[in-house]
């Protein structure tokens, strides 16, 4: 679970490296980059014959599909080149608008950028819903030796 979490969030590691909102979606942004890093631990993992690499790989396979998947759903500015290297086509499911997103990833958090980013309400609300519903699980899930 520690490695799918952090998994989760690993894509987002080129957004340090992009000057723009809408620009950061580098290849840690496609299905291909991970399979290929999945498919090296796993052999690697033969290799040297190492059981933990196999649960840890799958994990981190995991957790940065998860973050490609909401990053499809959620997408304002840019969106997830899911047949890379084979297409260059951005997949969304709500109209991009890449224009917005000429800024840097730091000023995300505040106008005009937030304001932008509520604009599609339904999703603000699901991303909250969601972020509400794993707390809610986190603390449900906790392990009992915790408790005490
Ligand atoms: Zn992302």
């Amino acid at each position: 679970m520690p490695v799918l979490l952090i998994a989760s969030i690993l894509p987002d590691v080129d957004g340090l490296m992009s000057e723009t909102v809408a620009g950061h979606h580098s290849i840690l942004h496609t299905p291909i980059c991970w399979i290929v890093i999945f498919g090296l631990m796993v052999f690697v993992g033969r290799i040297i014959q190492n059981k933990k690499i196999k649960p840890i790989s799958l994990g981190i396979f995991l957790g940065t599909q998860l973050h490609l998947i909401t990053d499809w759903i959620t997408a304002r500015t840019v969106g997830i080149k899911w047949l890379y290297p084979f297409s260059d086509k951005d997949y969304f499911l709500y109209q991009i608008q890449p224009e917005q997103g000429q800024l840097p990833v730091w000023e995300m958090v505040q106008n005009p950028y937030f304001s932008f980013y509520m604009d599609n309400g339904l999703l603000f609300w699901i991303e909250i819903g969601i972020i509400l519903i794993t707390i809610v699980l986190i603390f449900k899930n906790r392990p009992s030796g915790l408790e005490n």
